[in-house]
């Protein structure tokens, strides 16, 4: 086991507050004396005991179970104590202060967060991926989010990374005992095959890349900018869009007035709305703080939902109407608010470019897909035909200029065209189950992997002597993806992953 951990650590494993039963967890290289100590009779590896918690003086703290865990086989994979008592602050503070105080000649100190995990990994129990694992699966907000944490927890993506490593490593030995015979140089890559080889390793790397992508989306989520004039429904649609789970909307801390971002879920995937309508002029210190980080989500969009009132345009179609600012302001005239829209709106004539508010507009990336979306589809006289609506050319007159879609707000009509077509053009493959969640450190380390794959392949492709350039490109490739699983991993990284934990995991 490791010799630099071998301190005692306990913490209450359990959520802080109240329920029907709370955890005390202890672990360290060896327990033998404090469990003499807190419990009279010796307890069997892995039974639960039913008995008291006991005070010093002798008086009952609590009664509950009591497990023990010898290491090696054990969360931590050192000795490992849990005593499970009722669930109240004042019970478990008391249990783990018992504790301590028994421990304290034993040097038994309070865990920090997620130290208990840090252990598993430095004893191999875990390797990094899955540690991270551990935390994801605590923090999943949503089934699918759940169930990916669960595949990386018992190693499904692990298992792929590793095995991609091993094959790379395999042909790194070929190439490497062949550069100790400089007369085998050239016929290297024929006789082995190292091409074909490194090129079944290329499609797996990226095979691998693709899901870890969808994995990443699941746990991180996507963003999507919401634009467009007051009273065009952005907040009904952001409700309808929020459904049954609007119970889980969160507004950004900071901002009271209006709620600049809100989470929801489609199908599981996380999508974080930033309503621009509260990117405004503000005095206010704390809403200030608020629309500059509105500002940052926007620049790193992943899709930008521009909604518009149907009718602004329609009315167009049927020469009701000669410039949309006309229809603009009559569709609005009846709705409270509407003499918040800006008098000679910004709403542009037909066969102008594309019709994001100006601030907007300047800072959407190049690249950023932007979808059209027609609110208000239940207003329209004469039915409520999305094709019909869907036909209409685009404001600017051109088909390319991104994807228009018809909704009500309202009625809900067309919403789950919506819902679909917002995941797919933020990046989201529906097609792709993804078998597992993973995180940005796991996606660049992937890239990274790749761009050394990618040169080895130049190398590869080459006939002069380069093989031991195209061996370095290898060892490199191993290398980056050996930080996944923590093969190779700094203090400082195990640092930043771990004290992300909650205490007592
Ligand atoms: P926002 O200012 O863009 O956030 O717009 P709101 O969501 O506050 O909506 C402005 C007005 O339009 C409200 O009176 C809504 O009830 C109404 N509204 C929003 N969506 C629809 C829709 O799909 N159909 C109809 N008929 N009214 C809508
Ligand atoms: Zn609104």
């Amino acid at each position: 086991m490791n010799a630099h951990h071998t301190d005692l650590i306990a913490a209450i494993a359990t959520a802080p507050g109240r329920g029907g039963i709370g955890v005390v967890r202890v672990s360290g290289p060896d327990l033998t004396t404090l469990r003499t100590r807190l419990f009279a009779q010796p307890l069997r590896p892995r039974h639960a005991h039913f008995l008291p918690f006991l005070r010093d003086d002798g008086s009952t703290i609590d009664e509950g179970i009591v497990l023990s865990f010898p290491g090696p086989h054990s969360y931590t994979g050192e000795d490992v104590l849990e005593l499970q008592g009722h669930g109240g602050p004042a019970v478990l503070r008391q249990v783990l202060e018992r504790c301590l105080e028994a421990g304290r000649d034993l040097g038994l100190r309070l865990a920090e967060p997620g130290e208990f995990t840090r252990r598993a990994f430095l004893n191999d129990r875990l390797d990094l991926a899955q540690a991270e694992a551990v935390a994801d699966l605590i923090e999943a907000s949503s089934d699918a989010a759940a169930r990916g944490a669960m595949a990386s927890l018992s190693g499904a993506f692990s298992t792929q990374v590793d095995a991609l490593a091993g094959d790379i490593v395999g042909l790194r030995t070929l190439v490497e005992a062949t550069l100790d015979f400089p007369e085998e140089e050239i016929d290297f890559l024929e006789k082995y095959q190292a091409r074909g080889t490194l090129q079944q390793l290329r499609e797996t790397l990226q095979t691998i890349i693709a899901q870890t992508r969808q994995g990443v989306i699941l746990r991180e989520g996507l963003r999507v900018v919401l634009a467009g004039q007051p009273n065009v429904g952005k907040s009904s649609l952001l409700n309808a869009l929020a459904g049954f789970e609007a119970a889980i909307v969160t507004p950004i801390a900071g901002t009271t007035r209006d709620k600049v971002e809100q989470q929801i879920h489609i199908d599981g995937v996380p999508l974080h709305i930033v309503d621009t309508a509260g990117l405004r002029d503000t005095e206010d210190t704390v809403e200030r703080i608020g629309i500059a980080r509105s500002w940052q989500e926007i620049e790193k969009a992943d899709v930008v939902l521009h909604l518009r009132d149907i009718r602004s345009v329609m009315e167009l179609t049927d020469g009701s109407a000669q410039n949309t600012d006309a229809a603009a302001a009559r569709s609005h005239v009846n709705e409270p608010g509407a003499s918040d829209l800006p008098r000679g709106s910004h709403l542009p004539a037909m066969g102008e470019s594309p019709i994001l508010e100006p601030d907007i507009a300047a800072r959407v990336p190049a690249g950023t897909p932007v979808l059209t979306v027609y609110n208000k589809l239940d207003l329209l006289p004469g039915g409520t035909d999305t094709l019909a609506c869907a036909a209409q050319p685009s404001p600017n007159g051109r088909r390319d200029a991104g994807e228009i879609l018809c909704i009500s707000a309202a009625t809900g009509q067309g919403l789950d065209t919506l819902r679909q077509t917002l995941l797919r053009l933020a990046g989201w493959n529906a097609s792709m189950e993804s078998p597992w969640l993973a995180r940005e450190r796991h996606m660049q380390a992937l890239l990274r992997a790749s761009e050394h794959l990618e040169m080895a392949w130049a190398h590869a492709q080459m006939d002069d002597r380069v093989l031991d350039l195209f061996a370095e490109e290898l060892r490199l490739a191993h290398e980056a993806l050996g930080e996944i699983t923590g093969v190779f991993s700094s203090d400082d990284l195990l640092g930043e992953i771990f004290s992300s934990f909650c205490i007592g995991k």
